[in-house]
């Protein structure tokens, strides 16, 4: 290593239950805040590291509920998504952003190419080989994205509770939130709190779309996902909705068999 490459200290990307029985995959890009030393922190406050902006608190742990549940390989994310946003293409704005909500982010401001390069090659590319090595392992894969949002955006409260987001293929979704209708009180919504117009199904596209494997964003409000309990209660809810939404669409004989 040149003294130029960074030292990420930790793979980009974990496995989690490699030998899982599912057709399912699941996958968590903002599943950490961490920042490398070698990063300085990015230049940015205790505050701003440990906030939203830099990962999505509770998903992880949602997700792996999920891949325990469904016997489902997991693949997640070990970095922070200001240092780069697996959800993003490296020519998106958001790849590596310089400002997230209210915070400058001093460590990526005016990137030079050798260190967009190095995050692109250390982080992204890793992260979607392994994701894309996982869904060729399966005959007729599903995948499942886990993410969470904040209660509050510039200051405004957001009432929805569960998003449920596509892109062009609406299987997984349409499936999802008829079984969502039919199952309890919170709040959820297609392609909310945003939705494909603002750049958020990235790994959907890459990995979903072009084999034409079931696919779905999950988002999840975070101040319900913060203590163990209620993170295990999501996890438990989301495998009961995605196997009934998997027999479902394999009912319609759209997919061969179920999550
Ligand atoms: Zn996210």
């Amino acid at each position: 290593m040149s003294a130029a490459e960074p030292d990420f200290q930790i793979p980009p990307v974990r496995i989690v239950n490699p030998a899982g029985s599912s057709a399912l995959v699941l996958v968590c890009e903002h599943a950490s805040p961490h920042i490398p030393d070698c990063y300085d922190h990015l230049g940015l406050p205790l505050e701003a590291r440990k906030a939203h902006i830099a990962w999505d608190p509770g998903a992880l742990a949602v997700a792996e509920r999920l891949s325990k549940r469904l016997d489902a390989t997991l693949v997640a994310g070990t970095l922070s998504r200001l240092l780069y946003d697996c959800n993003r293409p490296p020519d998106a704005p958001g790849a590596m952003p310089e400002r997230s909500e209210v915070f400058d982010i001093p460590g990526n401001i005016q990137l030079s190419v050798e260190e967009r390069a190095a995050r692109i090659d250390g982080i992204y590319a890793p992260f979607h080989a392994a994701v894309a090595d996982r869904l060729a392992r399966k005959s007729a894969p599903v995948l499942v994205t886990v993410h969470s949002f904040t209660p509050t955006f510039h200051g405004h409260p957001r009432s929805v509770e569960i998003g449920l987001l596509h892109d062009s293929d609406t299987r997984l979704a349409d499936a999802m939130l008829s079984t969502a209708a039919q199952h309890n009180t919170l709040s959820v919504e297609r392609n909310a709190p945003y939705g494909p117009d603002d750049g958020v199904t990235h790994t959907l596209q890459r990995h979903g779309l072009p084999g034409n494997h079931p696919n779905l964003m999950i988002e999840i409000r975070n101040d319900l996902i913060t203590t163990k309990a209620e993170q295990n209660a999501m996890g438990d809810m989301f495998a009961q909705w995605i196997t009934q939404a998997s027999r479902q669409i394999e009912a319609a004989g759209d997919i061969q068999c179920s999550a």
